[in-house]
């Protein structure tokens, strides 16, 4: 094994780097630079644009956090958009669920979803689902222009930047609130606080002007630069610190319970300062 590493920069002062076993694919798509590579430590990667999306390593702490907190905060979610996750993760972990009878998934980038079914048949396992509509088409566009109705939508979004820089806009989470149920909600994963303090404050700022109810949890994904990462949740009308109705949580999970579902949301001083 040769000595091949790659770097991903953070901050003009921090970055990290993988050691590498091998470089599987690159290419360049109509969006965004896609590559798979063989890592020492963490697994098979996917990386855009220089940015790490998922290791095979971690990535069920991301995609479980992003999907069961709001799936168990909402009492009935039956109707669910996904925009992003490529990848295929958050479609996994929600299609687990048996409430769900219907999953609309709108990813830009055809390509990610291709790549994914060919180098993370684990994670992109579940494209085959009766239950999806898989869109090939920009998030922004389709939640301005649908006309269908959702429970829940979850925001699986690469960082604020090329093609995902408007779903982190005000006008964007105006256009999920449209299309969301009386008691819908919505999950965007919101960045490191540590790292990307803007990004996470505009995320909480711009919801908090569009929905009631705004709340933040946390999770550490180790491949996720360091230290928490966060997600926003907008509510139109539930709690969504609290599992609603008396569901027991699903087996075979290997980060979510009922546990970890209440303590995410304990925020600590300097988080909670940041958008108090
Ligand atoms: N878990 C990952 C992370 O935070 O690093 C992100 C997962 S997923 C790979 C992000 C996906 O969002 C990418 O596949 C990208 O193509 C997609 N995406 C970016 N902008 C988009 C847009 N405007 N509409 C739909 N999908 C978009």
């Amino acid at each position: 094994m040769g000595n091949y590493w790659i770097y991903e920069n953070h901050t003009e002062g921090y970055e990290v780097r993988w050691k590498l076993k091998s470089i599987l694919h690159e290419e360049k798509t109509a969006f965004q630079k896609l590559a798979v590579v063989d890592t020492l430590e963490w697994g098979k990667a996917l990386i855009l644009d220089g940015a790490l999306q998922i290791a095979e390593k971690d990535e069920f702490i991301y995609h479980e956090m992003i999907v069961h907190v709001p799936i168990y905060a909402h009492p009935h979610p039956e109707r669910v958009l996904i925009i992003g996750g490529g990848d295929g993760g958050t479609l996994r972990e929600v299609v687990r669920h048996a409430t769900v009878k219907k999953i609309d998934m709108v990813e830009i980038d055809e390509r990610v979803v291709k790549v994914s079914q060919q180098y993370f048949p684990k994670v992109a396992s579940a494209f085959n689902d009766p239950r999806l509509n898989l869109h090939i088409g920009d998030g922004i566009k389709y939640v301005a222009e649908t006309t269908q109705e959702y429970d829940l939508v979850i925001v699986d979004s690469s960082d604020p930047v090329g093609p995902a820089v408007q779903l982190f806009s005000r006008d964007f989470y105006q256009s999920i609130y449209s299309i969301l149920a009386e008691d819908g909600m919505v999950t965007v994963q919101s960045e490191s606080p540590i790292f990307f303090e803007e990004a996470f404050r505009s995320v909480h700022k711009n919801m908090g002007a569009v929905f009631p109810r705004v709340n933040i949890y946390l999770a550490s994904i180790p491949t996720y630069v360091s230290g928490p990462w966060t997600f926003t949740i907008g509510s139109k009308k539930h709690n969504p610190v609290k599992i609603q109705g008396d569901r027991t949580c699903l087996s075979g999970l290997k980060y979510y319970n009922e546990s970890v579902h209440e303590a995410a949301f304990s925020l600590p001083q300097f988080i909670r300062s940041m958008v108090g």
